[in-house]
């Protein structure tokens, strides 16, 4: 009689918990109809670049940053889509900003 194969036991592999849907990626859906609506509701809210402001400058956000990044906030377990989270930005801002995300990526 064959031993049956075991139970291979992985304490490092985290069990799927049931989410709302399934997941298997930490990639944030940029291009869901969710997302797209949440972000104009943001930028009718908050017309205004959150780093210019701070900076004393007055300028039109044209993009919707997540702070910290959709990646850490999913890996938490924490909601990308709550307002919380979003900032508006400015297209200058924002790119650099990425640009620092990509940098610290080790990407670029
Ligand atoms: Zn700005």
């Amino acid at each position: 009689m064959p031993m049956k194969p075991k139970k291979i036991v992985r304490p490092w592999v985290k069990e799927h918990k049931p989410f709302e849907r399934e997941r298997h990626s930490t990639d944030f859906d940029y291009n869901g109809r969710k997302w797209r609506k949440l972000r104009l509701q943001v930028l009718e809210e908050k017309p205004l670049c959150n780093d210019c402001k701070a900076e004393g400058v007055v300028t039109r956000a044209t993009v919707v940053d997540h702070e910290p990044t959709a990646k850490v906030l999913i890996s938490k377990g924490l909601d990308p889509y709550d307002k919380q989270y979003l900032f508006p930005l400015c297209k200058k801002h924002h790119n650099a900003k990425s640009g620092r995300e990509a940098h610290a990526g080790g990407m670029g």
